[in-house]
This record gives C-alpha cells, structure tokens and sequence, in this order.
C-alpha cells in the first residue's frame, strides 16, 4: 500500500499512525461525501422482518426498521476501527423526516398485526439527544407500547442515566436495549476498538438498565482489528463468562469488513484474515455449559443467557468463512444452533481445512506473534515476530 502503512510497527523514521487519524480519513473523501449526501431522508435506510423469540420464549417475527439518521456522536469526534455506518447516514436528517421514515416503515408490510417485536437501529443510540430528536424518540417509545410490540433499540453506555431511563420508562415501561459492548476488556476497548467508553461505564449502564427492569443484550466482537484468530477463540469466552449473569441476550458478531474502515484497509492489505467458521464452532463448545448449565436448550429455566452468533456475510471472504468447500454447512449449524441452543446441532461437521485452522490457532495461542501466523496476513514476517 502507498503511503502509510498501517501496522504495529512502524517500518520507517516517521511517527506511528494514531487509530483516530485513520478511523476519520474514509468518511471525508469524496466518494463518502457523495455517496451520504444521494440518500434521500425522508426513506429509512432499509426495513425488513426476520423470525424472532419474544422474551418470554415465544416464537415471532420482528420488523426490523434501519432509520437514515446523523449517525452516531461518538463516531463525529472519533469512532470505532469496524463501524462503517458512516455509509449510512446524512448530516442533515430532520425530526419531520424521521416520522415520515417511520411512518414508510409502519406501512411497509401488511402484516404488521401478526408481528410481535420492532427493533429500531439508527446507526448511533436511539435515546442520544444529539442524534435524535426528543419527540421522535418519544414517538416509537410510545408506538411501540400502545401497538404492543416488544421493542429494541441500540445505544452505548452513555445514554444510559438513570434519568434518561426514567423518562423513557414512563412512556414505554418495557423494552430491551442492544449495547455494542465489543470487548470485557478495557485494552481491547481502547486500543482494537476506538470504542470510547471502559467497561465500567457498561457495568453502569447495565445497572441502570435493571434497575428500571428492562432488557439487557450484549453484542461482543469476534476478532477484532490486531487480534490473532487463536486469542479471539480465548478472549471471547472470557467476555462471554463476564457478561452472561447480566446479559438476557449476547450477540456475538464475527467481524465483517465494511467499506471504508480501519478494518477495510488491514484487511486490503493482506493484514487481517476475518474469523473462521471453525473458531465459532469452538467458542460454542466452550461456552455452551456456562451459559446452559443443564444443556437443556434455550429457553430453560436454568438457561443463563441466550447465546446467539449471526455470521454477518458467512461464507463471503468478507466475514467469517472457511475453505469456501464447507462453509454453508457450518454457517447453517451455527444459525440453527441461536435458535435451539442445542449442541447437537453441531454434529458430525468436519472438512480438511479444519487442520489448518488448528494449526493456525495452536500457533497463535503457543508462539509470541500478537498479530497471529493466519496466511493471510502476508506482511513481512519479520516485521510481524518484532511486534512489541
Ligand atoms: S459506537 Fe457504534 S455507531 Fe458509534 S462509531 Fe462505534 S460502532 Fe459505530
Ligand atoms: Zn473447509
């Protein structure tokens, strides 16, 4: 790549390269300007339904609305190293063009009756006055409540006060807010992230959220930037351990590149492989027995937390993939093992890149290389093994 390279190291008399700096350039070049500035505010970005599980287990469908909002106010002073929602957003969305966006997306589908739970994304926090406004927030609080829909929303830590709480509590007594956790670990926050907030603050938010009796679910990152594939497979269980007691759901997300981010860039140069199938498929045995004691299933009574993984773009070089021989078979065992949380479902999978993928994390977890030996990663080797 010319220019600045993006490692650990740096290879040349110049100063390293701060995350910040990188995370930002992208979304000022024209190609993002243009792109953000075609959308037309008055449509959300995109509406569908998938099937869902209400909270107390029963089976539905869930509307899932994607708003075309400003984006998310952490991203405006710095943003995280994989978020590429940028993409999605435009800087002068309006309160009258949320409502008629959300009106778009009530009218969408005819059977909205028979649909249980409405999840709201806006590419930032649903609650953040900066992003959006007041009455808009209020609006789908209160939608959701007197259609009696189950509703999500996402947002970080920090939107999360106890007053914020108390407000929405009052509109919309109960609802389930999805935080980007990412990592139980501040270092990985901090410095594979960019995500702006510690762990405390979400041990806060997530005391906050109880508090009110309202529903927790924890998205964790699977691999992120600078991680091998063998410390993704050990630091994920342990988040996933710290998280479960507090968690009613966790959303474990194997990364997948997105245009224009920190991530999009390693992985073009040959600096960053996405995970493999394999180590979802181990993450899964190794947590399953914390997460169901009796291995009974989801839905249980003993059942801690729900454990799902949705291998965003599965199969594709740019998520979570294989050899490309085996991958819609894992990938298909490892949506259907979100829904049932039975074992069984992982049975009798095997392919010949499965040894590769052992190796490779065998390696990784016994050599000292951070950046792990995955092949494709082709930098230079020497380089990589003087990684401090
Ligand atoms: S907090 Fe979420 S929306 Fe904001 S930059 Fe990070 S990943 Fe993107
Ligand atoms: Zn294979």
């Amino acid at each position: 790549m010319a220019g600045n390279p993006l490692t650990m190291l740096s290879q040349s008399e110049s100063k390293a390269l701060k995350i910040h700096d990188l995370v930002k350039a992208p979304a000022n070049a024209p190609w993002a300007q243009e792109r953000k500035n075609s959308w037309d505010a008055r449509y959300p970005a995109t509406v569908y339904y998938t099937p869902e599980t209400l909270a107390d287990g029963t089976p539905t469908t869930a509307l899932t609305v994607i708003l075309r909002t400003k984006g998310c106010h952490w991203w405006w002073s710095s943003g995280c190293t994989f978020c590429g929602y940028f993409n999605d957003t435009r800087d002068d969305v309006t309160s009258e063009d949320l409502h008629s966006q959300w009106e778009f997306s009530l009218a969408k589908f005819d059977d909205l009756d028979t649909m249980g739970m409405i999840k709201v994304y806006t590419s930032g926090s649903l609650l953040e006055d900066r992003e959006i406004p007041v009455d808009f927030q209020e609006r789908v609080l209160k939608d959701c409540h007197e259609m009696g829909k189950e509703l999500v929303v996402e947002s970080r830590t920090e939107q999360m006060s106890e007053e914020k709480l108390a407000w929405a509590t009052k509109i919309n007594p109960k609802f389930s807010v999805a935080i980007g956790l990412e990592a139980y670990d501040d270092e990985v926050l901090r410095f594979h992230v960019n995500k702006g907030f510690s762990i405390k603050s979400w041990d806060r938010a997530v005391e906050n959220l109880q508090k009110f009796g309202l529903r927790v679910k924890t998205y964790l990152m699977f691999k992120p930037p600078f991680m091998s594939e063998g410390d993704a497979v050990v630091h994920t269980a342990k988040w996933i351990r710290d998280v479960a007691e507090r968690s009613d759901e966790i959303s474990v997300n194997p990364m997948n590149i997105q245009r224009g981010t920190v991530i999009d860039r390693l992985y073009r140069a040959n600096e960053y492989r996405p995970p493999w199938l394999w180590s979802l498929i181990r993450l899964i045995e190794d947590v399953h027995h914390d997460i169901h004691p009796s291995d009974a299933g989801n839905g249980a009574d003993d059942q801690v937390s729900r454990l799902i993984i949705h291998p965003t773009a599965g199969g594709k070089t740019r998520g979570a993939h294989n050899c490309g021989k085996c991958d819609a078979e894992v990938v298909g065992a490892i949506e259907r093992y979100s829904v049932s949380g039975d074992l069984l479902e992982l049975e009798g999978l095997d392919c010949d890149c499965k040894q590769v993928w052992q190796q490779e994390v065998t390696l990784d977890n016994s050599i000292p290389v951070p950046l792990g030996v995955g092949l494709n990663r082709r930098g230079d080797a020497l380089a990589h093994l003087r990684s401090p």
